[in-house]
């Protein structure tokens, strides 16, 4: 695989991309050079965030391992911060969707963080 760049690249049909060039509003939660982090449209519990990449790739299968560490290394920093923000949530799922078989939307990589309270069966 080709060597991917870290720097942002995006694809204009992508609302995602869209969101990242400040087209579409989000509400962030946390944004450094290689990712973005913001509370999705659809909150499945209280908090539910999504962690994206800042350059435009399709899924898993088009990382290549720099980007790969990159986003992945933050991903638990994001975790915490948003644990962080209600002592109520007491665990989290982390979900990645690849290709639209697997549920997959949104045609840009994105981890949702997915807060879990104690009895949250309500938000389910
Ligand atoms: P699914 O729709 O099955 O959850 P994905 O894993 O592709 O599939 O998730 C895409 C996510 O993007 C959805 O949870 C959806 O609510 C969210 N989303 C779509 N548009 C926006 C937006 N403009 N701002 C924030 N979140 C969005």
């Amino acid at each position: 695989m080709d060597k991917m760049t870290l720097e942002p690249h995006y694809d204009d049909d992508c609302i995602f991309c869209k969101i990242l060039k400040g087209d579409i509003p989000s509400y962030t939660v946390y944004e450094d050079n290689i990712v973005k982090a913001f509370l999705d449209i659809s909150q499945g519990t209280p908090g539910h965030t999504l962690v994206i990449p800042k350059t435009h790739v399709k899924d898993i299968f088009a990382y290549d391992s720099d980007l790969a560490a990159a986003v992945f290394s933050r991903i638990p920093r994001i975790a915490r911060a948003v644990q962080a923000s209600d002592p109520a949530i007491t665990g989290m799922n982390i979900v990645n969707n690849n290709g639209k078989v697997a549920y997959q939307s949104v045609f840009h990589s994105h981890f949702h963080l997915v807060p879990r309270y104690t009895d949250d069966d309500d938000f389910q």
